[in-house]
Order: structure tokens, then sequence, then C-alpha cells
């Protein structure tokens, strides 16, 4: 193992690289992860010991406190490499910056800048052959911060650890995604965590997720806590429907995640001269709209599978299949996100952040 530091960043690299084990043409999405790894404390009131070592387990007090309160928060991200070997982040600055909301609303010091980009660009030098190239393929980073503090007292940990992990994925195919609008439970609310990436939110979602599934529906949309009336996102993508020929979205807000897919699918849109409405989706527009025939499409965003297209919504006992379509907008916008993110078009909104 050499040991060197440039800058903060402490890298110790794998004495031999595992890539020569993994069978790029068979990822199981989030499973497999790459040599390094990114770690660094929060102590003393600082973070500290900005590290990069081989991918491995730690050791952590069973009492700490993230285990106990959930006190933690993640990012997803992703590299993506273009035919000549070049390799792109998809604007890591907002996801810099949402983690550190995330963060505030847990409680968690917020994380400095430099040191983040500083551990992303030696990562990526470093497991810069875990990126493959071609359309679908990219790996996928998650940044996360954990508290570490032992103890089980319900209060603040005064120590944290922030990591970032690489994972190797392929296109993401959901498939035929069939939703059902939640009439039930719900995902977040007014005042609460449901815009920050936080680690409960997920938790949360899985048994009514599970209950979804007994009846053949892969995802809940949320709805407004209150009435359910509204409907919100689908806690892991932001949903659009597109009603004759525009697009509609809810805004963001307490309750509904801020997600860097969304915001860019409405650039694009607005870019190729979609008209864009931004404003609380009714339950009752869209079971109407798609009665008579006016709801087009209803697709998920979010980083993972990019876009999701949704063939079918259950409400109130009742499935709605939505029409297929060969001219799709989530086919286009799906086209266009990857022709900025594999370097095969022009980037006018400069998203693309190269990392060697
Ligand atoms: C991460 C996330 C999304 C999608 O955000 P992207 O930045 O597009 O990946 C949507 N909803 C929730 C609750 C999320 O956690």
């Amino acid at each position: 193992m050499s040991i060197s530091t440039k800058h903060n960043v402490t890298v110790e690299k794998v004495s031999k690289s595992r890539i020569d084990e993994i069978d790029f043409d068979n990822l199981v999405f989030g499973t497999t992860f790459s040599d390094h790894m990114f770690e660094c404390d929060y102590k003393d009131g600082s973070w500290q010991n900005p590290t990069i070592r081989p991918y491995g387990p730690l050791t952590i007090s069973p009492a700490a406190k993230v285990f106990h309160y959930g006190q933690a928060v993640f990012e997803g991200m992703k590299a993506f490499k273009d035919d000549n070997g070049n390799a792109f982040l998809f604007r890591p600055k907002d996801n810099f910056k949402r983690i550190n909301i995330s963060a505030k609303r847990m409680a968690i010091p917020e994380f400095p800048e430099e040191i983040f980009f500083e551990a992303m660009h030696r990562l990526m030098e470093l497991d810069k052959a875990w990126i493959r190239p071609g359309f679908g393929n990219s790996l996928y980073i998650r940044p996360f911060a954990i508290a570490t503090q032992a103890g089980v007292s319900a209060a603040p940990s005064d120590q944290y650890k922030f990591m970032i992990l690489l994972s190797p994925a392929q296109a993401y195919y959901t498939g035929d995604v069939r939703v059902v609008f939640a009439e039930k439970f719900s995902r977040s609310a007014n005042g609460g965590v449901g815009y920050a990436k936080a680690a409960g939110n997920y938790g949360a979602q899985f048994y009514p997720t599970n209950l979804a599934r007994e009846k053949g529906f892969q995802q809940i949309i949320w709805t407004d806590a209150n009435t359910h009336e509204y409907l919100e996102e689908a806690g892991t993508m932001n949903i659009f429907f597109r009603v004759n020929d525009t697009l509609i979205t809810a805004p963001t807000g307490d309750r509904i995640l801020d997600g860097i897919t969304r915001k860019s699918v409405l650039k694009i849109a607005e870019h190729m001269g979609i008209t864009c409405d931004v404003r609380p989706v009714s339950v009752k527009e869209i079971v109407a709209a798609v009665k008579d025939g006016s709801l087009k499409e209803i697709f998920g965003s979010g980083t993972a599978a990019i876009i999701s297209p949704i063939s079918a919504f259950g409400y109130q006992e009742e499935v709605y299949e939505l029409p297929k379509s060969n001219t799709r907008y989530s086919d286009r916008f799906k086209q266009a996100l990857m022709e900025i993110q594999y370097n095969k078009g022009e980037d006018p909104f400069d998203w693309r952040y190269p990392v060697g």
C-alpha cells in the first residue's frame, strides 16, 4: 500500500484492484463497490482526517446514535464516461448543496465544500476504470453522513462520519412501472423532513410499499398528508404528468424533495418549447384526464433510473392504464439528459463537470 497526501485528503491505495473480478454485464444496482472509499470524521467541533482507503467494513460502537435515532443523511449522484475515456459528474454542486441542506435539518454539521470536491476528484482518479463508457453505464456515487457518538441519550451526536462510496451501475430498467396513489399512508408532512435526503424517509416507506407490491404495484405516488387529494412525488423520484401537451409537476417545498433530475427535466422541456406548469396536481384532475384521454403520460425522475415511464396507476380499487405511444416526452427527456451526461452533445446549461 502506498500512502500520499495531496492538500487535505490522505490516500491509502489498494495493493491490488478487484476490478478483474467484476462482471460488469451483470451488475445488481447498488451491490458492487469500487476499490476505494472516502471517510472523514467530525469530532471536537471540526471535520478531520479526510482519508481515502480501500473499501471495507467499519468498526462503530453499537451505541452509535445513527443506529438508535436515525441521524443520517445521504446523496445519490453519478459519474459518466464518454467514448474517449473522459469522465464527468452531473451537476455535483447541486448534490453538495443538498446534502448540507439535509444535514442542517438533521442537526448534522455542514460538510466543507473543498474537502468534498477534493475527495471526489481523487476518488475518480483512483477508480476511473470503474466508470464504464456506453449509454446506461455509470458509477453511482453515494455520499452519506452518520452520527457516530456512542450513547443512547436522545440528543444530537457530537461525532459524525462522512463517507463516499462508489458503485458501478448498468442501465436501470424499471420495466413496466405500475403505481398506486396513496390514500392512507404518508411520506412527509408540513414542517417535517420530506425535503431532506434523510435515511429514515426511505425506511418509513418500505412497509406501505410492501403492501402496494402485494396488490401488484411497484411504487406509491405519495399524496399530501392532510387531504390525500394532491399528488406529490414517488418517494425516490419526482413525478411528472403530461396532460395533452402540457407538462405538469408539483412545486417543491417542505414535503417534496428538490430533485436534480426534476429541475433538469423542467429546464430541458422549456428549452424544447414544451409548456410546463409547476403547480399542485390534484388526484381528481388526473383521474378525470385519464378518463377523457387527455392524460398522455406519467413518469418519474431521479438519478438512479433517470426517467421511469409509468404504465398504469391504481386509485380507489380501480386501475387506470395509460396510453402507449412512441412519441413520449419521457423518451425525449431521457435521450436529452443522456446526451449531456455522456458528452454526446452540447451542454447548454453547463451541467457536465469534468473529473479526468
Ligand atoms: C433523491 C430523491 C429524489 C430524486 O432526486 P434526484 O436529485 O433527481 O436524484 C426524489 N425524491 C426523493 C424523496 C429523493 O430522496
